[in-house]
Formats: C-alpha cells, structure tokens, sequence
C-alpha cells in the first residue's frame, strides 16, 4: 500500500507550500520511488478555468484537460509524476461530487453533513490517487490552518490515519519564522500557535518545516521543537532563496528531509540520491555566460505569477544556453505608447502571451510589427500566435481591419474565427478545445528544426478560435509559412516567417511542457536565437 503525505501551511499564504511539496516529490523521486501529487484549494469555485490571473496566478493546464491553480505546474516541473484531474480539487468540486451524488439517490435519504460526507468525498479523492504500483502519495491542503474553508480537509486527514494507520501518514507542516529586525529576534509564537491549532483538531505534525530569512540556531530548533512536540530533528529550516526557487530541493535534503521522510514511514526500497544534474542545474544558472533581455507581453503582465510557466520555461531555456534572462514584464496596453515601443526596439527577443479576450488586442499587434519589421526573435503563444497573423494579415496581406471575431464581430476579414462543425467558420463564441493533442510540424521549418526535426508533438491547448482557412491559400502564398497543423492538415497550430531571423507563433502552449532539466525546444530556439542576434550585434559594433 501507498504511504501518504500531507502538507499543511501556518501562519500565512504564499510560504510556497506549492514549491515545498513539488521539492519532496522531486526528491523521493529521486529514491527511486514512484509518487503522486495532488492539492485540494479551499476555494469554492467549481472551475479553476475562470479564475482571474489578476488574482490567483495563471491558470495552469494539464495533459487530460483539466485546469488547475499553478502549483500543479510546479509539481509537474519538479517531477515527471503523472497528474490528471484527481490530482486537483476545489472545495466546490468535492461539494458538486456530493449533490451529484444526493441527486442519484446514493445516500438512500440521510442528511448530507460535512462529516460525514464532505470528509469522505475528500478520502476518497485521496485515495483514488494511490495504487498497488504507488509508493507515496503527497496532498497538498491549500490555505492556512485556521482557515474556515480548510476545516473539512483537515478533518478528512485526521480521519485518513485512522483508516489507513497512522504508521502509513506522516503529517508536514509548513509554517513562518519571522525574523524581527529591531530586536534582532527570530519569533516562535506564531508556530506555536499554528501548531497549537493543528492539535486542536487532532494533528500532530511530525516534521516541521520552517521558512526562514535566517538561519536557525540548535537552541531555536530545540525550542520550537519543545512548544510544538517534535523532536529536534524533524525542525527542519528552509531558509529564503534569493536566487532560485531549483536550489529549494537542495536545501530540503541538505537538511536531512528525504532520509527522515523515509525513516519515518519505514520505505525500505528507497535508493541512494543522486541530485548531480540539478547541482549542474542551479551552478550553470548561477555562472551564465551571455546575458539577454526578453520582453514579455500580456494583459497580466503586471501581477506576479500570471504567466508563472513562460517566466520558469525561459529560465529552464536559459540553462541549456547559458544564458541568464531578465524577463521584461509589459501589459499588452502599455505598447502603443511610443516610448515603450521605442524600447520594445532594443530588446533582444519577444514574447506575445496566450490570453482570452480581456482587453484589446492592438497592444499584442503592435509589439507583433515591431518584432517582424526588427527581425527580434519572436515566439508567439496562442492569441500571440493569432496575433501574429492578424497583423501579418493587416500590413503585409493588406487585409484592412482584419482581426479576430473575438476582438471585432464585425471585421470584414475574420481571419481568426471560431470552426463549426463542417469547419465553416462563424463569428459565435467557439466551443473551449483543451488539453493535450499531437500537432504535425512541416520538415525543414523552423519548428521542425526546432523540435530536432522530430515530425509531431503533443502539446497543450486551451482555445476557442482558429486560423479561418478561408485566408489560407492566400498565407500560403506569402512569406508566413504554416508549420504546424493538426494530424488531419485542417486546423493551423503553428505559423513562421521564411524571411525573419526567428519569428514563431503556435496555437498551443508550450510553456506547460517544460522542466529545468527538458527545456522546451521552442523556449531553446528562442533564446539560441536571441543570443546569436546579440552576439552578432556585438561584433558588428566591434
Ligand atoms: N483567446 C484565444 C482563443 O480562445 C486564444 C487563447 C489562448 O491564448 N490560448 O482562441
């Protein structure tokens, strides 16, 4: 049987629960065992789809179509552990399994509670995740303790060990020691009182992990270990990364946490760890040898975490390259002003973000031109991609007006239009395509060569509109080259430019495939691209 982890946060959000649990994974992975991962978000919201990237990061997709909070992402970053829609959870979707379930009669007429039907809707979601081939499952509890909303799933916890034994559950809690600089004092209280909270509902956690600016002394960890009832051992510290959130991981098991998870719930197959490739990793992110600026472009581009996998496949690219990036965040807004696209002119690539009609679009053109008519590498992602048509189609086809029937019903060249089903293009809202899907690459195009002339991918969508293949014969025609389309040579999935020095725009989302150690191809074109461009700029000026 599988061993179960849970992981509960205290005293404040965002301490990177997400990051910590991705981390564990990652490690015990690396033991050799095979491992799940899953959240449950307290959020009453039945699809993780809608929820504003203002508010709550981008919305990540997986394989199966499912749209998850972002720490999936990381999760998936981290490990190469399978995750489908068991491996998320609202609040609102258990609520939705249980009417659903009172609707066909399946509670014979009881009254339906918290506990008991809540609770075991939340078991049951945990369980299904493990399996005979499953060493270890880690869950992930969203919010804070103390949180109404995350009552129900502490309760279902508690409950898990009676059911399963408590030998097969270990209890991670992941909490806040703030440093006060005044007296120069690292305070426990707030553990305490965290801690103190779990035991009243009837947890006692068995490791600690204390998030840190400063390291914590043998006295403090002895101390915080006295107030909390855990041995002095299992308070393990995670101090601050200013650098980067890959040298978590190394931390964690500097610390001893993958050998005390292991003793604790007595995994005797566990292997020796062999973190080489990640030291290599985070050593080759610390000493680039070229530098570059690229300029990211969306609506969110404001708020952090709203395009969190464009920000870690740049990263992971800028690995393979040796080649640090600084991320140049701009709203799509913010373009048309002319010192901002004076600016655009200097950087060294650009990248149009995927997005779903919240603003305008002339924005995202504008920074489109820019890139074309400055051959600055270009990767275009979904509306990028669309993007990168219209204003092809507008400048260079002199399609005027031509947009998509997201942004404008009453263009007179729909050249982005939702598909019916005889691929009759209308302008009504599309039907949501989501999720993985193979996509075909032309030989000796850009993205072939891109792809190490592999001919097909299996990349994640999530749209609604299309290339209108009304305009086709006329792009054919043209310097815009289609260089991906589904399986069946209908539906365009990606476009490139014959006479630009690296300008890419794909309907999918390559972003969500990439891992610090298996960069995407696409992010590695990019910046291969940008650097060559940059380097070639310096010789030229020598
Ligand atoms: N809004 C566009 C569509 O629905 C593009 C979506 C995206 O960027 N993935 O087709």
């Amino acid at each position: 049987m599988a061993k179960f982890i849970f992981v509960t946060g205290g005293v404040v959000s965002s301490l990177g629960k997400g990051l910590t649990c991705a981390s564990i994974g990652m490690l015990l992975e690396r033991r050799g065992l095979n491992v799940r991962l899953q959240k449950f978000d307290p959020y009453i919201n039945v699809n993780p789809g809608l929820l504003s990237p203002a508010q709550h990061g981008e919305v990540y997709v997986l394989d199966d179509g499912t749209t998850t909070d972002l720490d999936l992402g990381h999760y998936e970053r981290f490990t190469n552990t399978k995750l489908t829609w068991y491996s998320s959870w609202t609040t609102g979707q258990i609520y939705q399994r249980v009417f659903d379930k009172e609707n066909c009669g399946e509670y014979q007429g009881a009254t339906v509670q918290v506990i008991p039907h809540i609770t075991n809707e939340i078991k049951h979601c945990i369980m299904r995740i493990s399996g005979s081939d499953i060493d270890v499952v880690i869950t992930e509890i969203g919010g804070t303790v103390g949180d109404i909303e995350s009552l129900p799933h502490m309760e279902a916890i508690r409950q898990f060990a009676l059911d399963v034994g408590k030998e097969n559950c270990l209890y991670i809690h992941l909490t806040l020691i703030p440093y006060l600089k005044a007296a120069k004092e690292l305070k426990t209280k707030p553990t305490q009182y965290s801690v103190g909270q779990l035991r009243q509902i009837g947890i006692q956690p068995d490791i600690l992990i204390c998030r840190t600016e400063v390291s914590l002394t043998q006295e403090e960890r002895t101390k915080i270990g006295l107030f909390c009832n855990i041995a002095t051992d299992d308070v393990i510290e995670e101090k601050d990364k200013d650098f980067s959130i890959y040298e978590v991981p190394l931390s964690l098991t500097e610390n001893k946490l993958d050998q005390i998870i292991v003793d604790k719930l007595q995994i005797t197959k566990a292997a020796p760890l062999d973190l080489s490739d990640w030291r290599e990793l985070v050593s080759k992110l610390r000493n680039p040898q070229h530098e570059i600026n690229v300029a990211v472009i969306g609506e969110f581009a404001g708020y952090r975490d709203a395009y969190k996998s464009t920000h870690e496949a740049l990263e992971h690219a800028g690995v393979q390259c040796n080649t640090r990036i600084n991320i140049i965040w701009k709203p799509s807004g913010d373009v048309l002003q002319q010192d901002s696209k004076h600016k655009l002119k200097s950087v060294n690539a650009i990248i149009v973000s995927g997005s779903f009609g919240e603003s305008e679009i002339d924005g995202k053109i504008e920074a489109i031109r820019i890139a074309r008519e400055n051959n600055i590498p270009f990767l275009g992602i979904g509306l990028g991609m669309q993007a990168a048509i219209i204003e092809f189609a507008r400048n260079i086809l002199k399609l005027e007006n031509a947009n998509s029937t997201e942004y404008d019903k009453n263009t007179p060249h729909p050249i982005i239009a939702p598909p019916d089903e005889h691929q009759t293009f209308t302008n009504e809202t599309g039907a949501l395509k989501i999720g993985a899907n193979t996509t075909v690459f032309k030989v000796g195009s850009k993205i072939h060569e891109a792809y190490y002339k592999n001919q097909l991918a299996y990349e994640r969508f999530r749209h609604r509109y299309e290339f209108n293949n009304q305009y086709r014969e006329q792009l054919e025609r043209s310097e815009m080259l289609i260089s991906a389309t589904s399986p069946d040579s209908i539906l365009v999935q990606g476009v490139e430019l014959t006479n630009h020095n690296w300008f890419v725009g794909v309907q999918y989302h390559p972003e969500f495939k990439s891992q610090p150690t298996k960069p995407h191809p696409l992010f590695i074109a990019l910046v291969n691209a940008a650097v060559a461009a940059a380097n070639c700029v310096k010789s030229n000026r020598k």
